[in-house]
């Protein structure tokens, strides 16, 4: 594996004993955000190697979107019976053998929630060190990060179903929605809001009331890639566009909030031959990034930062869908965008829109 990080660090954590990595990519733009992520990896190689890769994706979101973050990560593998992670786990000490790495790195890193985590545990890092984001609101965090994700993914629709669709509102658009969690929820609500008509679900199954009390129609996990439809949304699971999934799509548009939504690099060729457009997940789903380093590392307010994160995420794609005329694709283009503003070292502030506090 090619080593084209900053930084590298292990330690065993002095509480807990369980190993702690931090990886950052690159701090060329700002200071790296990325979540805690903690798992069961089985072997710590495979942690190192996930560590370095979700590293390395963290700057090319941040730096497509025009963030003023790098990228890092960090991962605690944790035993099997952790893995589950138990609420009624006492899940402090291992919270502050995180906070103890990251405050080593006085602000290269700022931890944030990933899976496994969540805003209540950085609330505990906040104990030992400043370096966080995505903390509660009662600490004046954020409040995770699903708030962003699914505006930013609805103004990537917005956008994408005017320019590729010719559809000023997205009223009377049909949209199959999967996966009903904290994204897929929200983004129920703004879809049935803004008129569409909304076919959603999620492999658990208790979730078909709230799915039908948003305003959506249920349909069952296994039908969902075959709906007849404008836009498929996937916001449930990585790798979903395989060559299976592919080849069933009845729809025009797929814009989610799935990470790496594509099985294969090969998979948006497919669908543009198919006559499908794919928008990069990495742009599409960069609001959560966006909004809560907007607040907690650029200090602005709730406002101003979500006017933001639209701005950049939407700015982001028209600049894409410009470049397809030089025969790139929406993915490439978008990498090309963010190896452009890496090579430049370029970032415009913190914000385009003047904040309440004067911010610029
Ligand atoms: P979540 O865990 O709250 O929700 C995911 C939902 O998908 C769950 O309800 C789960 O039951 C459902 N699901 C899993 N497999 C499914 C399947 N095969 N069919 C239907 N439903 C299925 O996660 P989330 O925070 O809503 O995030 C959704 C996706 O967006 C994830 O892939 C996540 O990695 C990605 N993402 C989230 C954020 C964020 O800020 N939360 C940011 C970037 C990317």
């Amino acid at each position: 594996m090619l080593f084209s990080h900053e930084t590298l660090r292990a330690s065993r954590g002095r509480r807990t004993d369980f190993p702690i990595i931090v990886a950052i990519h690159s701090t060329i733009l700002g200071p790296a955000v990325g979540g805690c992520r903690v798992k069961d990896y089985g072997d710590f190689s495979s942690a190192v190697a996930d560590c370095l890769l979700l590293a390395e994706a963290m700057t090319y979101k941040a730096a497509a979107v025009d963030n003023g973050t790098g990228g890092g990560k960090s991962v605690a593998c944790v035993p099997k019976d952790w893995a589950g992670f138990s609420r009624h786990r006492d899940r402090a000490p291992l919270f502050l053998d995180i906070a103890d790495i990251v405050a080593e790195l006085v602000g290269q890193y700022h931890v944030a929630p990933d899976v496994g985590s969540t805003p209540d545990d950085m609330g505990v890092v906040r104990r030992r060190t400043p370096y966080v984001a995505g903390l509660p609101l009662s600490l004046g965090g954020a409040g995770g990060t699903a708030y962003g994700t699914a505006i930013g993914v609805f103004a990537a629709l917005e956008l994408a179903s005017s320019t590729i669709l010719g559809s000023q509102s997205l009223r009377g658009a049909t949209i199959a929605l999967q996966g009903f969690g904290g994204v897929g929820s929200l983004l129920c609500d703004l879809l049935t809001k803004a008129g569409a008509s909304v076919v959603a679900t999620d492999i658990d199954l208790s979730k078909r009331q709230a799915v039908e009390q948003s305003g959506a129609k249920w349909v069952a996990p296994e039908t969902i890639c075959a709906q007849d439809c404008d836009v498929f949304m996937p916001c449930a699971l990585g790798g979903i566009l395989d060559d299976r999934v592919i080849a069933d799509l009845r729809c025009k548009l797929v814009v989610g909030a799935a990470n790496n939504q594509l099985a294969r690099p090969e998979s948006e060729s497919l669908m543009t031959q198919r006559g499908i457009v794919y928008i990069p997940d990495f742009v599409a789903n960069a609001g959560g990034l966006a909004y809560s380093s907007g607040i907690e590392i650029h200090g602005l307010s709730a406002q101003a930062s979500s006017e933001r994160l639209v701005t950049r995420i939407t700015g982001a794609l028209r600049t894409a869908f410009d470049m397809r005329d030089e025969g790139l694709s929406l993915t490439r283009a978008a990498y090309r965008i963010a190896e452009d503003r890496l090579r430049d070292g370029g970032y415009a502030g913190p914000s385009a829109l003047p904040g309440p506090d004067g911010n610029a």
